[in-house]
């Protein structure tokens, strides 16, 4: 009968006959126990069957319909006393309608948080929900609550670093606009609160928000405060668990956005916020206009954010400034780098002759540029027009096309607003760390782009959706390989759960020579090459590929682990080498100002001296960031990860609406249903026999003959009733399945 099995289900069919792991059809018509059943408009709806004749059954709806649907569609709904579970693993059924409709209930009723396993599911309220205060902290803390939230996952962090000396990570993934960035705030508040009393470190710590989001965030068409770089941030504790600093590292910075924006979309917040919030001395000692002055920042037609106070935002981040001890000379400076930024999209150039050389134009944008990053007007006008060659021994100065030099321009601004943010990262850390080397143990928190798939994708979705590829891995072999490879190395029997590993996509990416990577870094190096001899470069060597998939034109599709991704090559070798020539670098290194000389250095990373030759190409930027991406690994993989999967319930950024076909297809590529399969088959505490007799072995009530720590656990489960399908006994660990622990623990706790 149904009710012996349960648990047992793992996909929950109903069938004719009753086979095994599955529910028998007269016992839900007997029981009139609920079914789902799909819709004609693709929505699932519960109602009880009322007859069948096998293939088909008649089913009465919830909202008073009765239709008939093909038996082999419905599917078992799981009783109300299991509506709403925390834990999804709890659920008897697990199909997918019963998974979405659990989630559901919960949202309605602000319960955003929800575990599947050891995976924490947030899904975006797009309100505020009042759970984040002091006194949620406290019960947390305390343990008064075992209600799923961020803050249970920041403190289990906590404690299995300061009890086991672990270094600990908490990943969190998510598509943009599902809350990412928010819940890696709240981790970082708890963090912050447990850890704080140390020289106010904590407080610092939160502040560098306010300046990453205000440089590092735009409004895009997702997002009204979207991410546009990735981060990690190690915070570091000392050995009695206090913050004595952090340390922050920021991955790819989508520089394109400063001078090029898709309409309806917004620039870095920073350039409104000036633009709204200096004060008048300020603005006179820029030269600053208002935002709808500058070309760069009224080309996509809009400057406001509803809602968003832009002056007022200025004030919060100069006192951020102040906090992370940026002193007000450097935050001049600092406005002046994007004050030059705003001028440089306002220069403009002339035609001088017939074969369209431009010259630009001597006029207020060019001077104020000059005057800000301190040279001579005539010098910047002659970086941004022309270009010097060698001819023999001598160096001619060939004037630029005007596309040329708009790319040059262009560039420049660029190179000045991705240098400045690297700097801006660099002063906080310094103040963070305040030059002290880290020792202790730390918690790392990565925010990084979720998974983008646009109507277009250029090479910045083609770099997001590679490192998003990465850390899927480390999400599967973490939970799972890693899982599966220890009970086989321990002899445990288990149900082996299938799987996706997506080493396939990554080695169409990264396999040397023929990988997506190698061969854009072979083309961006070739002479002549364009994006088209790219495109079909790719599709010559990797239309066998099963994960490739070639497409007319420029552009190549990819099969990436949550859905299928087509690739426009448009800009992709300019964006990938991101060149800066040598007129520019050598006005940047002979200005007056200091920001711009140390942005060259720290680009050549070498003395100012000996950047003369600019022969030795750069690192292209797809090749920096996969040496980022595997550093990034490599340090994941010596901490004990901790998930959080951010789910946007819709897609316009409302509360209270929840799409459920939205909802499902982030489950389904997060693969938290697998998770959901493995941790229900699974035991999920696990300990040494060593380990376990140490900490339980003085609660034995008679002491045993033998000694060896593997009689003395089966001893001590057998004393305290565990069930034998509640264990298993490995070679050396004994595996419990969820909640085998407490009885132990809590008896433990009375004793001493
Ligand atoms: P992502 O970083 O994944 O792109 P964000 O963290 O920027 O997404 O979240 C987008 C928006 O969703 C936020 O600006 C905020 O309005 C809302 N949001 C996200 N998480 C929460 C939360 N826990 N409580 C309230 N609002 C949230
Ligand atoms: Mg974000």
């Amino acid at each position: 009968a149904v009710e012996e099995k349960k648990g047992e289900y793992l996909e929950g069919k109903i069938e004719v006959k009753g086979g095994k792991g599955n529910a028998n059809i007269g016992y839900f018509i007997n029981k009139k126990l609920h079914v789902w059943c799909r819709l004609s408009n693709g929505m699932w709806g519960s109602g009880t069957i009322q007859s069948t004749s096998g293939e088909e059954s008649i089913v009465s709806l919830s909202n008073g319909n009765v239709i008939k649907v093909s038996t082999s569609q419905l599917l078992p709904a799981n009783p109300g006393i299991l509506e709403a579970v925390n834990d999804l693993i709890q659920l008897s059924y697990l199909n997918e309608p019963s998974v979405l409709h659990n989630l559901k209930r919960r949202y309605s009723h602000d319960m955003i948080y929800s575990k599947a396993g050891p995976v924490l599911i947030a899904v975006n309220p797009f309100k505020d929900v009042q759970i984040y205060g002091k006194d949620f902290v406290t019960s947390y803390r305390e343990k008064a609550t075992d209600s799923p939230h961020v803050f249970a996952i920041a403190d289990n962090a906590y404690n299995e670093m300061m009890n086991d000396g672990l270094n600990q990570s908490i990943i969190i993934s998510g598509e943009t606009g599902a809350g990412k960035t928010e819940t890696a705030k709240f981790a970082m508040q708890y963090l912050a609160s447990l850890g704080g009393g140390y020289g106010g470190k904590e407080c610092k710590i939160l502040q560098t928000h306010c300046i990453l989001e205000a440089f590092g965030n735009a409004k895009t068409s997702r997002n009204d405060s979207s991410s546009r770089f990735g981060k990690l941030i190690d915070i570091h504790f000392t050995a009695l668990g206090k913050i004595s600093g952090a340390n922050i590292q920021t991955f790819l910075l989508e520089k394109s956005r400063v001078v090029q924006l898709a309409a309806g979309e917004r620039s870095y917040h920073i350039f409104y916020q000036l633009c709204a919030g200096a004060p008048p001395a300020l603005r006179e000692r820029l030269n600053l206009k208002m935002a709808n002055e500058y070309n760069y920042l009224v080309q996509s037609d809009c400057l406001v954010i509803n809602g968003v106070d832009d002056g007022q935002k200025f004030q919060k981040l100069k006192e951020a400034f102040d906090i992370v001890q940026i002193c007000k000379e450097e935050q001049e400076q600092v406005f002046a780098m994007l004050a030059a930024v705003l001028w440089l999209g306002n220069i403009s150039f002339q035609v001088i002759d017939k074969e369209n050389h431009v010259e630009a134009l001597a006029d207020e944008a060019l001077t104020s540029v000059a005057t800000l990053i301190g040279c001579a007007p005539h010098e910047l006008m002659q970086a941004i027009s022309t270009h010097r060659i060698q001819v023999g021994k001598d160096s001619i100065a060939k004037k630029l096309t005007l596309q040329q030099a708009i790319d040059t321009r262009d560039a420049l601004a660029k190179f000045i607003y991705a240098s400045l943010f690297d700097w801006l990262v660099e002063q906080i850390n310094n103040s963070l760390e305040a030059g002290k080397k880290h020792i202790g143990r730390s918690i790392s928190i990565i925010d990084i782009y979720g998974f983008e798939s646009l109507k277009k994708n250029s090479f910045e979705q083609f770099c997001i959706n590679y490192a998003n590829e990465r850390l899927q891995q480390h999400f599967n072999r973490h939970l799972f390989k890693l899982e599966q490879e220890e009970y086989d190395l321990e002899g445990i029997d288990w149900t082996k759960v299938v799987f996706e590993d997506n080493q396939e996509c990554l080695d169409l990416f990264e396999k040397k020579p023929l990988g997506i990577l190698s061969l854009l870094e072979e083309e961006s190096n070739a002479p002549n090459s364009t994006d088209f001899t790219l495109a079909n470069k790719l599709k010559q060597h990797l239309n066998s590929n099963s994960y490739f998939k070639g497409d007319r034109g420029r552009a190549f599709g990819v099969l990436h682990f949550a859905g299928e991704v087509l690739y426009d090559t448009n800009g992709f070798l300019d964006k990938n080498r991101d060149p800066l020539s040598s007129e520019v670098v050598q006005l940047l290194s002979s200005c007056d100002s200091q920001l711009p000389q140390l942005f060259v250095k720290k680009m050549f990373n070498q003395p100012l001296q000996s950047v003369t030759s600019l022969d030795t190409p750069m690192q292209s930027v797809a090749l920096q960031f996969k040496g980022q991406l595997f550093k990034l690994m490599h340090q994941l993989e010596s901490t004990r990860s901790h998930f959080i999967c951010c789910i946007k319930p819709n897609s316009k950024q409302l509360p209270g609406t929840y799409e459920e076909d939205l909802v499902l297809q982030q489950l389904r590529c997060y693969g938290i249903f697998e998770v959901i399969r493995i941790s229900r088959s699974g035991y999920p505490t696990r300990m040494t026999h060593q380990a376990f007799t140490e900490r339980y072995g003085f609660l034995l009530s008679e002491p045993i003959e033998s000694q060896d720590p593997l009689s003395i656990s089966v001893a001590l489960l057998k004393q305290f009733n565990v069930l034998p399908q509640m264990y298993q006994i490995g070679y050396t660990k004994l595996f419990l399945r969820t909640g085998q622990i407490s009885a132990l623990e809590d008896r433990r706790k009375q004793v001493l």
